[in-house]
């Protein structure tokens, strides 16, 4: 109708959450990003297999439904995580989400790293985070940044994810 306002979604079919992580280099480590193991010389420490871009998307999950973080669903004192596929605890957030009535809606995220390239590798860890959390890998999106001029050069690598996740007709 000319002159009203359009319609706007209701502040309840929309939730938004972000994430933040970090690991430090470690020798005898495979490296782990978005559930895709990649060929370099050193992984990253922690007690599970220090995939630092799925623990930022997972908490963005939890924060996005006020469900606490990470480490409270995955204590890391927890012997069961040692080592542990980081994609169970994304899988884990996905049937919560579900489970409470909301779903993935587009996930954006970036790995703050200096080695290795992340490009040949976005595809696939588009693809495997996009099983896990049930969507398209169109709506995954993986960036990279090198740490230019922070004092922790190769030593870190850093992940911040934000996710939008929409009502489901599930509740
Ligand atoms: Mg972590």
């Amino acid at each position: 109708m000319p002159g009203s306002p359009a319609p706007t979604p209701q502040p309840s079919e929309w939730r938004i959450g972000q994430g933040w992580d970090s690991h430090a280099f470690a020798a005898g480590r495979a490296l782990w990003l978005g559930g895709v193991e990649l060929p370099h010389e050193r992984g990253l420490a922690g007690h599970s297999d220090g995939d630092v871009l799925s623990h930022a998307i997972c908490d963005a999950i939890f924060g996005a439904l006020g469900a606490g973080d990470i480490g409270s669903h995955f204590p890391p004192e927890d012997p069961r995580w040692r080592d542990a596929s980081s994609l169970h605890f994304l899988r884990e957030a996905r049937r919560i989400a579900n489970e409470r009535g909301w779903c993935i809606g587009n996930v954006d995220s970036t790995v703050i790293l200096s080695a290795p390239k992340l490009a040949p590798f976005r595809a696939a860890m588009r693809q495997s985070l996009a099983a896990v959390l049930g969507v398209s890998p169109d709506v995954i999106s993986v960036k990279a940044k090198t740490p230019e001029g922070l004092p922790f050069g190769g030593d870190i690598t850093m992940a911040q994810a934000v996710v939008l996740l929409a009502r489901t007709n599930a509740e």
